[in-house]
């Protein structure tokens, strides 16, 4: 299986001419045909005869110093505008979208030279933890497929964690990329707000979206963030700051860092077999000579609330377009889980409940990024769980609106804070994989790579397969 390897051994074994981005794209388009109907990762899968001409003529014009993703196969969340490509967002008022224009970050990757598969499957605009909610097929774990696979970017993880593609680009907004990759089993990077542009990611809440690599390794990630970050004119939230060249800085010691474990994080309503994988991770970074101290951030338990009203009202404001007026079909098309965000987020935004909800939300986020400043004095990064409990059954959460939010706890508010958070396979429950965050300074990503990189260096955990690749 050769989509098992590293980019960067992939990419050496194509230079080498070992091997053929044709090999590569066969085994991709194999695997889905073998595996997606019981899966469901994507939404809309591209001509593979088109794919296979696009790897031809790549192998044929493979230079020495091409990018370390030339030739590769890759997916992309369905959230992406792809030129002449069609773009639902995972929800039907879209099924015919084909957009005008690529997405600034889409467009990065294929000026440097992978080659698309398909547009993953997720809940409709990003609305949900568990890719049920999305307007196509439910997608399932390939770890149990009676139960989800996280979501909104379910379909990416997926499609990562069974090996169809190395790579895909996920979104985050609450926990998007977080949560299935931590729920399949794979690594995701939601990064700082702005690091990378949002030009063409159809919104969801525009103070919270943001665009991050998904793969199977730490160091995979920190190749794709060096050619996804950076500043975009047309994307006026996008940072100037400096993109590190992120993968030379793995490898380095992490001695005497110190790891901030919030105390709210991790009692009433952690799932205890949860619990247990992160407090063993922690006696893992103490044997590498971190330290470990308590943090608090006490307005933690307002979070979720918080969160909901304002990425709510987001949404309510930016959904608006589509009046199949401007852009979509009918409105009758919204699904019920968008409909309710839609009228919550309205009434939250209205005249005489505003001042009570809207504006008190934005209050308390300010006290949640100070109270998380704080907390950064006392260590360098804070290691979380992602998700309160381990992948539920397809169609449970749907019937538990609570336990529905409540997924959101350890995501959202970190979320709300704008600060990067790395999703790392740390262990398994039940059979089923668990993932931490290890979460940082604003802008500070190459610290999660150099914590991540080191963790999977002297653990296995993220090269477990999941057991449907048996078959
Ligand atoms: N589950 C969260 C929500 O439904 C987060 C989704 C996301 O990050 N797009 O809002």
């Amino acid at each position: 299986m050769l989509i098992n390897q590293s980019i960067k051994e992939l990419s050496l074994l194509l230079k080498k001419k070992e091997i053929s981005s044709v090999d590569l794209i066969k085994e991709s388009y194999s695997k889905i045909e073998k595996l997606d109907n019981k899966l469901h990762s994507f939404i809309t899968i591209r001509d593979k005869n088109e794919a296979l001409k696009e790897a031809e003529v790549k192998d044929k014009e493979r230079k020495e110093d091409s990018s370390i993703i030339y030739g590769l196969p890759f997916s992309i969340k369905d959230a992406y505008c792809t030129e002449n490509f069609r773009t639902t967002a995972g929800n039907k008022i879209l099924d015919d979208f084909i957009p005008p224009y690529s997405a600034a970050v889409y467009k990065k990757i294929i000026d440097s030279g992978s080659i698309l598969i398909g547009k993953n499957n997720m809940d409709a605009w990003g609305h949900g933890g568990s890719t049920e909610n999305t307007d196509y097929h439910p997608a399932c774990n390939p770890w149990d497929l009676e139960r989800i696979p996280g979501g909104s970017s379910g379909g990416s993880a997926i499609a990562i964690s069974t090996r169809m593609v190395p790579f895909s680009i996920g979104e985050d907004t609450g926990g998007s990329i977080r949560s299935p990759s931590s729920m399949c089993n794979t690594s995701g990077l939601k990064v700082t707000y702005g690091r990378v542009s949002r030009l063409g990611a159809i919104a969801y809440a525009s103070s919270l979206d943001s665009v991050g690599p998904m793969a199977k390794s730490v160091e995979d990630l920190s190749y794709l963030l060096e050619i996804m970050a950076g500043k975009d004119s047309l994307d006026s939230t996008s940072s100037k700051t400096k993109v590190d060249r992120y993968s030379q800085f793995l490898g380095a010691p992490i001695k005497g860092k110190t790891i901030g474990l919030p105390k709210e994080f991790f009692g009433k309503g952690l799932d205890p077999q949860i619990k247990k994988v992160l407090i063993d991770a922690t006696k893992f970074f103490e044997k590498l000579g971190a330290k470990i101290q308590e943090v608090s951030l006490p307005h933690f338990i307002y979070g979720v609330s918080i969160y909901y009203l304002i990425a709510l009202s987001e949404t309510s404001s930016n959904l608006g377009r589509y009046d199949s007026f401007r852009f979509g079909g009918e409105r009758e098309l919204f699904s019920e889980e968008t409909k309710k965000r839609i009228l919550l987020g309205t009434y939250a935004l209205s005249a005489g409940y505003a001042d009570k909800l809207y504006k008190k939300a934005q209050k308390l986020r300010t006290i949640l990024i100070q109270e998380y400043e704080e907390a950064l004095k006392k260590c360098d990064v804070i290691l979380a769980p992602v998700n309160p409990s381990l992948p539920s059954k397809i169609g449970e959460l749907i019937n538990d609106p609570l336990k529905n939010l409540m997924e959101d706890l350890y995501t959202g508010t970190i979320s709300l804070v704008g600060a990067p958070s790395l999703s790392v396979p740390a262990g398994f429950a039940e059979g089923l994989p668990v993932g931490m965050q290890i979460v940082g300074k604003k802008f500070g990503e190459t610290e999660l790579f150099q914590l991540g990189y080191l963790y999977q260096q002297e653990t296995d955990w993220h090269k477990r397969l999941p057991p449907i690749l048996n078959i």
